[in-house]
């Protein structure tokens, strides 16, 4: 069975970046667990303040200030993340679909996560969980398991 848990990439112990398959990216990219989110966390930048301090720099309008957000925002995160992953993402706002912690545990029927721990039905291959239960979060242990 095909698996969309490959490995750590980073092949250092300290320093595990999981390839898992994204929806955001359709494919499967390094996500980041709580240890390594805490790396980036603290240069991520609130959108509000940030939009306003570039149109208060720069004198550009709402729009282009926004298209700066999503593209550029803080780039030292997106440094950060290729540090730990190897792996290069295009533009600042991806940042926000690699935290392990926001998708749901591994689909049983198509091993692919679930969009969110809360999601009842898989948006990949449409399996749906019984009545009352949801996906739950990624279970570390289970990728550990899985890691070739
Ligand atoms: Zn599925």
């Amino acid at each position: 069975m095909a698996c969309s848990i490959t490995g750590n990439l980073s092949g250092t112990s300290d320093e595990m970046a999981y390839l898992v398959y994204s929806y955001k990216f359709k494919k499967d990219v390094p996500l980041l667990d709580e240890y390594e989110w805490a790396k980036i966390a603290p240069v991520m930048l609130n959108p509000i303040q940030a939009i306003k301090d570039h149109r208060e720099k720069t004198g550009k309008g709402l729009r282009e200030a926004k298209e700066w957000y999503e593209k550029i925002g803080a780039p030292e995160g997106l440094q950060i993340y290729f540090e730990i992953t190897g792996h290069r993402l295009d533009i600042y706002q991806e940042l926000f679909a690699v935290r392990m912690r926001d998708y749901g545990a591994l689909c049983p029927e198509c091993d692919k996560p679930f969009r969110t721990p809360r999601a009842k039905l898989c948006a990949e291959c449409g399996f749906a969980l019984p009545n009352g239960k949801v996906a739950g979060p990624i279970d570390l242990t289970s990728i550990h398991h899985l890691k070739i």
